[in-house]
């Protein structure tokens, strides 16, 4: 294989980039973790994530990547046989949904079109005619990676009240934390489910779950088996998470990256995820030209920050532009997930990322559709620059 030169442009939505100096901050000799030395830096960084969540409750930490923090929250709030509504979006929701299933909950949908993201009013509907209140929990990915399409928050819980429902609202914020703004305690979020290898800039090897005085109570009763994930076992513990070997390194990466994310500021930090994404899809939206890729996403408002989904035109193959942009030009992108394999490539532009990594990805992406054939317009980077530059 040529040797490939220069550094990777690594763009896609998870994991992503990790700054330089939360490498080095990882690269130092290991220790103890009951240690009172890692203590301290553990102890600081449960505390900075809480900023980042916005919230002040209880935080339990797993050495397991997102999926064990779904799988965790389910187990610790819930009860064989219980009833959960997932808020359908894309390939996510469909495996947060599978889990439940397999864990002994019955699975009720707020369907959706992927494109489009689930209808509000639906959501009301579907808990008035709850009137039992047999549904326990509202499961909802606030950001479906797979499809570059965010879900109004606040809306949800507002449709939640609205029909009177009490159910645990729980939400997926993988690829939306440190990137989108979010505040769990102000828009009345019971169990928050986070990784380190997105927004937070750090590799895959935790990922938590934020909890309310509300769901710590729905705790107390909760009946699904459980062990390594389970809550009451961590609280007896040092660190009050993880039952299992702590994740040391991972400590001292989250004490710069949260370093890193206050110097810059959280909500510079969302401002600046914002910035970089419109030029992303205003590049899209000069390559539909011609009949050429679109964005995946049809309602303007609901596009992600974090991921751009691109829908290539009928005839032409996502994953061949992906391959020349990786091998031609060393530009990682991210590939259509489940049934639009191969009908989109998502683009990345979460966590450590500037202006140029951004152009040089989108040059990429224009130059790679170019050698494929896939008709589009031209000028996907100018339409960014122009942005960026006024912006
Ligand atoms: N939820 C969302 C929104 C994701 O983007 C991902 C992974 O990309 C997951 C859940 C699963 O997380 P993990 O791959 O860390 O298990």
């Amino acid at each position: 294989m040529p040797r490939k030169t220069g550094r990777q442009f690594f763009a896609n939505p998870g994991p992503t980039n990790m700054p330089d100096s939360v490498l080095r901050a990882m690269d130092r000799p290991t220790i103890d973790f009951n240690d009172p030395e890692f203590t301290a830096v553990f102890d600081a960084g449960v505390a900075g994530l809480k900023r980042v969540l916005r919230t002040s409750g209880e935080v339990f930490l797993y050495t397991a990547s997102g999926h064990g923090a779904w799988e965790a929250t389910l187990v610790n709030l819930l009860s064989p046989g219980d009833a959960v509504l997932v808020i359908e979006s894309g390939w996510f929701s469909a495996a947060w949904h599978e889990m439940a299933g397999k864990l002994g909950l019955h699975v009720q949908t707020v369907a959706a079109d992927w494109r489009r993201g689930a209808d509000m009013a639906a959501v009301e509907a579907a808990l008035r005619a709850d009137g039992g209140h047999g549904i326990k929990a509202v499961l909802a990915v606030h950001n479906e990676t797979a499809t570059g399409l965010a879900l109004p928050l606040p809306d949800l819980r507002a449709a939640m009240d609205a029909a009177g429902h009490p159910a645990l609202l729980l939400v997926d914020t993988i690829s939306s934390l440190g990137s989108l703004e979010f505040r769990m305690e102000d828009w009345g979020i019971d169990g928050v489910v986070g990784g380190s290898q997105k927004g937070l800039m750090l590799p895959t090897g935790f990922s938590f779950t934020a909890v309310s005085p509300k769901a710590m109570q729905a705790h107390a009763g909760a009946g699904l088996a459980r062990h390594y994930f389970d809550w009451s076992v961590m609280l007896r513990r040092p660190q009050r998470s993880f039952v299992g070997t702590v994740p040391v390194s991972l400590f001292y990466g989250l004490q710069e990256s949260l370093r890193l994310i206050e110097l810059e500021g959280l909500d510079q930090v969302i401002a600046r995820h914002h910035r970089l994404a419109e030029a992303t899809r205003r590049a899209v939206r000069a390559w539909s030209g011609n009949s050429g890729p679109q964005l995946y996403g049809l309602d303007p408002a609901r596009l992600s920050d974090s991921v751009t989904t691109v829908l290539m035109p009928a005839g032409h193959d996502a994953d061949a532009v992906r391959r020349t942009a990786l091998d031609r030009f060393n530009v990682s992108l991210g590939g259509g997930l489940g049934k639009l394999q191969g009908q989109v490539f998502r683009i990345g532009h979460l966590g450590d990322l500037n202006e140029p990594m951004v152009l040089g990805t989108l040059g990429a992406v224009e130059m790679s559709l170019r050698l494929n054939g896939v008709p589009h317009g031209r000028g996907g980077v100018d339409a960014a620059m122009d942005w960026l530059a006024a912006a």
